[in-house]
């Protein structure tokens, strides 16, 4: 098993999510797929909320972020003759109702509540979420893992925890066989009282470490738009060199010390699953 996870550049337009299909597909081994919103999905929704707050005008971000996703459905259709773009649309048409009536709900009580903020801002990943489950639907059978069945976050943290011991317990009861290939958003999961909560900013790295817990992954591998983890940012620095190898430790400390590449409570969870693997007896 193999949990691949794709970030926001890697899900710009239709025909990155047409890219994202094929890699899927060309998998031998079976296949979890991590997913977060759509690129700049995130920030559009982070401004709404803030909009919320300000009890700013709200219908142009809405109308700005609503074109963006009905764009990308629409243009599946146009790429994928095989592919089903009316159930899509209405999938996302589905979602943008519900973010109206939250958003239209916060207007009258003149601010975002925090449970309703954490609804608000997961939208990018159901969406990317549901349209690629539509897309790769076409070949063989899915299934949609739901985050807030199994990855239990810890309450009121403003740095959220994720209890992994607990998570695999869940995962175990609510999913006992999956199809060869499955889909999940990344970025929320459940808080003990049952309510969604977000895993704080490119949390959905953390999700797939989680998923990977879950499933007894032999690989995580973190998809994004630069090849790998560089001797320093390669936007900034043309001689930036791409390391061949690194150990958890130093991965670990590239991202707490701020390297965007990797959330930083991406390598706890994998380092365990290395301990309780078949992989760990290369080790001894
Ligand atoms: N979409 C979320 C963010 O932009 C989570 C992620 O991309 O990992 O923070
Ligand atoms: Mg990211």
């Amino acid at each position: 098993m193999k949990v691949m996870k794709f970030g926001g550049s890697s899900l710009a337009t239709a025909e990155k999510f047409n890219h994202v299909v094929a890699l899927v597909e060309s998998q031998q081994d079976q296949v979890c797929a991590v997913f977060s919103a759509p690129q700049s999905i995130t920030n559009d929704l982070v401004v709404l909320i803030e909009l919320i707050d300000q009890q700013q005008e709200l219908t142009k971000q809405l109308d700005l972020i609503s074109q963006k996703l009905l764009t990308i459905s629409s243009d599946c259709g146009a790429i994928r003759a095989d592919f089903d773009a009316s159930k899509s649309q209405q999938q996302t048409a589905n979602l943008l109702d519900q973010l109206r009536n939250w958003v239209q709900g916060c207007a009258l009580i003149g601010y975002c509540p925090t449970k309703v903020a954490a609804q608000i801002l997961s939208i990018g990943e159901k969406f990317s979420t549901l349209l690629m489950a539509t897309l790769l639907r076409t070949k063989n059978p899915i299934t949609v893992l739901d985050p807030r069945l199994f990855i239990h976050v810890e309450d009121g943290a403003d740095d959220p925890i994720v209890e992994t011991e607990q998570c695999q317990q869940s995962f175990k009861s609510h999913y006992n066989a999956l199809t060869d290939t499955s889909v999940m958003p990344g970025f929320y999961g459940v808080s003990a009282q049952g309510d969604l909560v977000t895993l704080g900013r490119n949390g959905s790295d953390y999700s797939a470490a989680i998923l990977a817990v879950c499933v007894e992954a032999r690989e995580c591998e973190i998809w994004t738009d630069v090849d790998g983890i560089y001797s320093v940012d390669p936007r900034l620095v043309d001689e930036a060199q791409l390391i061949d190898q690194m150990s958890y430790q130093e991965a670990m400390e590239l991202s707490y010390f701020g390297a965007k590449i990797l959330h930083p409570k991406t390598i706890t969870p994998l380092a365990c699953l290395l301990y309780t693997s078949d992989a760990a007896d290369d080790l001894l």
